[in-house]
């Protein structure tokens, strides 16, 4: 074990945690483009988006200016439950590479969802209860996000309702039930409760569904439902700026002793932990103060960044939802059964798609076997279990860590461990038992997504 001076985890005082989350926006030259109304395709306002999110929340989603935004103390109260959460230097993890290069991972799977999930959560959760609503509505997909919304609504005592996609309900029976236990209502999506779900089944009998398709059955089940908004746990700037806390807190571990980092990775699905994590170094890269590289990581099989094209397009399966610039694959593109890794939206955060088409990120992407095969090599040294979604990231962490053995650099690389993979167990089966494939979209397959995307005059 190494004598370094830098403790094997770096824990903040309570008293050091931000008390303001940090929206990057506000310091973004070119501002993310504004999200559309699909029939006017007109900029949406904040009153039309109170319909869809609380009050508080389409405030936030269309607030560009404000660069700090105060933590509400009951939200604060919460965090202090399971935060700050851990910068981890992971010494044996570099002892097992060999590498000169000094990796710190920040963790955020130490709470019962297994995810950052939680800390926007809670966040969307208090504005609904502060605005006096009864419950909300949401999707989940493999089912971080309706468990963290579940615990923050029955801590606050509001009413849950989840769409969950129907492969994951039947794959993760204990997901579902961790959220039943938290008081949510959780339904297999598509289903036959909304409009969109009865059409989707007409159209496709027997679907697997998809997040696109669960998205439309939440928004309409909250449409329907008096005193009721729909939440959603990733993409959105609101998300962003929630998850601005892991930043932040980032960065204040690695000032209290003086690190700099050289190169900053994450997953990335929607891009809400990596866009939370890279917010406040961005800002400092826009400011000058910086000069960091900046790594988004993807599946193979979901290749928005890498693959995608920068353009408006639909949210959501049913169209429902504002129309909303960024790399995407297109709404119908839904990847392979076959990948077992998360990570599976087709569109991706407006801001880090700004951020990625001004090159202050770059973007690259891994196949799953290679994912697996970092998540064991990580689990067995540094002994949390990844989530299959954390793994990305540090399949790349470990790919720079062993690139600086090649050419004897010392960098220092941070990355975003985003969750633990408990639930993941069937994947983790399928890479212990030597079936897991990749599966990579081709070309012809993203171009006819593409080409459903709506035509939008610049
Ligand atoms: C949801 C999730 C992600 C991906 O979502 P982002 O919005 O891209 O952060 C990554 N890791 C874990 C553990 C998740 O639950």
């Amino acid at each position: 074990m190494s004598t370094n001076q830098i403790p094997y985890k770096i824990y903040l005082e309570e008293s050091e945690m931000p008390r303001a989350w940090y929206n990057v926006r506000a310091d973004m030259t070119n501002k993310p483009a504004p999200l559309l109304n699909p029939q006017t395709l007109k900029p949406v306002t904040e009153e039309a988006l109170s319909h869809i999110f609380c009050r508080e929340l389409a405030r936030q989603e269309l607030n560009d200016s404000d660069p700090y935004i105060p933590i509400p103390q009951p939200v604060w109260d919460f965090y202090r439950m399971y935060r700050p959460s851990p910068l981890v230097r992971a010494y044996c993890l570099e002892d097992r590479l060999g590498t000169p290069a000094h990796i710190y991972y920040k963790f955020e799977g130490n709470n019962t969802s297994g995810s950052h999930k939680l800390n926007s959560a809670i966040a969307q959760a208090y504005y609904a209860k502060e605005q006096g609503l009864r419950g909300v509505t949401t999707e989940t997909g493999a089912g971080q996000w309706g468990t963290a919304l579940s615990m923050a609504c029955a801590y606050l005592e509001l009413d849950c309702q989840v769409y969950m996609v129907k492969v994951s309900y039947e794959q993760k029976p204990f997901r579902r039930e961790v959220m039943r236990t938290y008081g949510a209502k959780v339904t297999p999506s598509p289903s036959d409760t909304t409009q969109v779900g009865r059409e989707i089944l007409a159209r496709f009998p027997g679907t697997g569904g998809s997040l696109g398709c669960a998205i439309s059955e939440a928004v309409e089940a909250a449409g329907r439902q008096e005193g009721y908004r729909y939440v959603l746990g990733s993409v959105l700037n609101q998300v962003l700026l929630h998850q601005s806390v892991i930043g932040l807190e980032t960065k204040a571990a690695l000032d209290k002793y003086n690190i700099t980092p050289d190169i900053i990775i994450g997953c990335a699905g929607g891009g809400s932990n990596l866009g939370g994590l890279i917010s406040p170094f961005i800002g400092q890269k826009l400011r000058g103060e910086l000069d960091c590289q900046i790594i988004a990581v993807e599946p193979a099989s979901c290749p928005s960044l890498t693959r995608g094209s920068y353009v408006y397009d639909y949210c959501d399966t049913g169209r429902v939802c504002p129309l909303m610039k960024m790399y995407t694959l297109g709404s119908g593109f839904i990847p392979s059964a076959n990948h077992a890794g998360g990570l599976r939206y087709h569109g991706m955060s407006s801001v880090v798609s700004q951020l990625y088409h001004d090159g202050l990120l770059e973007a690259r992407s891994v196949e799953q076997t290679a994912v697996f095969q970092a998540a064991t090599e990580f689990a067995r040294v540094e002994g949390i279990l990844p989530a299959p979604e954390s793994s990305h990231a540090i399949r790349v962490a470990i790919d720079e860590a062993l690139r600086c053995k090649e050419t004897g650099q010392e960098k220092t690389i941070v990355f975003g461990l985003t969750g633990t993979g408990y639930f993941d167990m069937y994947a983790y089966q399928r890479f212990n038992d030597g079936h897991m494939t990749d599966a990579i979209p081709t070309d012809a397959e993203i171009a006819a997504s593409l080409a459903q995307t709506p035509r939008v005059p610049e």
